[in-house]
């Protein structure tokens, strides 16, 4: 099987990869259980003896006793905030609500916070962290697998404005993230492919071998340890973008593949209705055509990317109208003066920060999508 005897730049898949960032490098580890482990780690990297543990119910209802027994079982002393679900949840609102309760359970400087659930709790979390106290130990756990995969690594965390999203932020790095495949298990399978989608573009821009070996794979016969591969490979390509531009200023854009159209998806949406990965998906379909079209990408590789897609997001029946989808597109927070895309060249390779013309785009648009 091409993904057991796979290896990336030269190295097994281990159990831990490290984020390389200056002053602010960090462990990721994998593995079933791991976050059980977590109470081990901290008290390597904390000093202080408070963790506040920011979830959801479902998740903490389904997970959260014994992770948190695990923590009190090496001395430390916790406490529970639930955010509520969806992208309100990532809001002032409730960050102020947390900051009450921080101070009312007395998280000092040198205690830390937890973020346990998908990237509305990391998001969130990761924002609080950053401010409390000017900046607290923060810890990722992440229970989606769009989480495990994007958005607990890179240190990007923020909150929405009623204007748009995650329009406040901060870069502001954990201390150590645990990827724990077995909560994959009560994953919706909505979640699994919207997860799916951010890994497939990570291979696409990264490693040809894996984005081939994903479009035969059986979904629904993956097992934990075939996760755990998958995640990691993921992991490993978003960590060395990351690691080479931390604050995106430049290269860690070839990480927006599929978002230009995919966010005006969203926001044709009205961000609700679809998930932003499986918008992400589509987003990939078209701008895989777009890139066909300009003469950068081979037909074939583009036959291949649209048979992935049309494999798995099939279900997804929306109608989409040009005018609409531009009006989002003149929006996107990448543009300058045209509309900025990354373009696919070649499957496995970076793809290229490209500008089109807006009129160009209008009737591209119109003849794709009318
Ligand atoms: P989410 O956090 O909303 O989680 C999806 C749903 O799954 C929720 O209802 C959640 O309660 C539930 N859930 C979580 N874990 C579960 C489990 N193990 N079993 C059953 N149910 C579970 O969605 P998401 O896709 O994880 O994150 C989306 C957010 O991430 C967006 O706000 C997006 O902006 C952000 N994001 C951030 C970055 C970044 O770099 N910071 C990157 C990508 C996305
Ligand atoms: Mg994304």
């Amino acid at each position: 099987e091409i993904l057991k005897s796979l290896t990336i730049d030269g190295l097994r898949f281990p159990r831990k990869l490290y984020i390389n960032l200056a002053e602010n490098g960090y462990p990721v580890y994998f593995g079933e259980k791991v976050a059980l482990k977590a109470g081990e780690f901290l008290k390597e990297k904390v000093t202080g003896k408070k963790i506040l543990i920011v979830s959801q119910e479902n998740i903490f209802g389904l997970y959260g006793k014994t992770l948190e027994e695990s923590l009190t079982k090496e001395g430390f002393k916790t406490d529970v905030f639930f955010l509520p679900q969806g992208e309100v949840a990532k809001s002032m609102e409730y960050i102020l609500q947390l900051y009450d309760k921080a101070i009312e359970f007395g998280l000092r400087r040198h205690d830390t916070v937890m973020a346990f659930g998908g990237g509305v709790v990391g998001d969130a979390t990761g924002f609080f962290a950053a401010t409390y106290l000017r900046g607290i130990n923060f810890v990722q756990v992440p229970t989606t697998l769009l989480s495990m995969v994007d958005s607990s690594v890179g240190g990007k965390v923020g909150i929405n404005l009623p204007q748009g999203k995650n329009l406040v932020g901060a870069f502001y790095q954990p201390k150590v993230v645990l990827i724990d495949t077995t909560y994959l298990k009560t994953l919706p399978r909505r979640e699994v492919l919207a997860g799916l989608a951010e890994i497939y573009k990570a291979f696409l821009i990264a490693e040809e071998s894996l984005a081939g070996w994903l479009s035969g794979v059986n979904l629904d016969k993956l097992r934990s340890r075939d996760w755990q591969r998958i995640i990691k490979a993921a992991v490993k390509i978003k960590a060395k973008v990351v690691s080479l531009d931390e604050r995106e200023e430049g290269l860690r854009a070839v990480l927006n593949l599929g978002h230009t159209i995919g966010h005006a998806i969203e926001g044709v949406n009205g961000f609700s209705g679809i998930l932003h990965g499986e918008a992400v998906a589509l987003g990939i379909l078209w701008e895989a055509k777009l890139s066909k079209d300009l003469g950068y990408l081979r037909e074939e590789e583009w036959e291949k990317i649209r048979e992935f897609i049309e494999k798995n997001y099939a279900y997804l029946k929306l109608s989409l109208n040009p005018d609409s989808l531009l009006v989002f597109m003149d929006k996107d927070k990448k543009n300058r003066e045209d509309i900025a895309f990354m373009l696919l060249k070649k499957i496995g390779e970076y793809p290229e920060n490209v500008e089109i013309k807006r009129e160009w785009l209008q009737k591209w648009l119109t003849l794709n999508f009318s």
